[in-house]
């Protein structure tokens, strides 16, 4: 059974803090920042002031926008339905996210998506990955 997802809605612009905002304000300039250590040089999800692996300092880095699904639940009985799933990203880390603008019955694991930004309510756009 194929679920075509229609639309898609948001209840309100996600939270901002001053931690954030780097973040928040690349999503409006159409770029995807993730952290990486400066020590260890792992990158992770989601943004964190320090390394999670070795508590270095962390910088921001462009992250390429691309990855495979790692895990994926679609809702088909919301009122639109749609998709969470864990995109692991080519970076390495894994991304809770939604996949979007596709068949969602023809989601598989393993599968190549690419980064799509989706609006917000009044807000920034949101990072969201649909099939590449
Ligand atoms: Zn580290």
């Amino acid at each position: 059974m194929a679920y075509v997802q229609r639309k898609i809605s948001f209840a309100g612009a996600p939270d901002t803090n001053p931690e954030t905002k780097p973040f928040w304000d690349a999503c409006a300039a159409g770029k995807f920042l993730i952290r990486r250590c400066t020590a260890c040089r792992k990158a992770h999800w989601y943004p964190r002031a320090l390394c999670p692996y070795c508590f270095g300092d962390c910088e921001w880095v462009e992250a390429a926008g691309k990855g495979t699904i790692y895990s994926l639940s679609v809702m088909t009985r919301a009122e639109v339905p749609f998709a969470i799933a864990y995109v692991a990203l080519e970076e390495g880390p894994k991304m809770m996210t939604n996949i979007v603008d596709c068949d969602l019955g023809a989601l598989r694991i393993g599968q190549s998506v690419k980064l799509k930004f989706v609006p917000s309510e009044g807000g920034p756009p949101m990072p969201m990955f649909t099939p590449a």
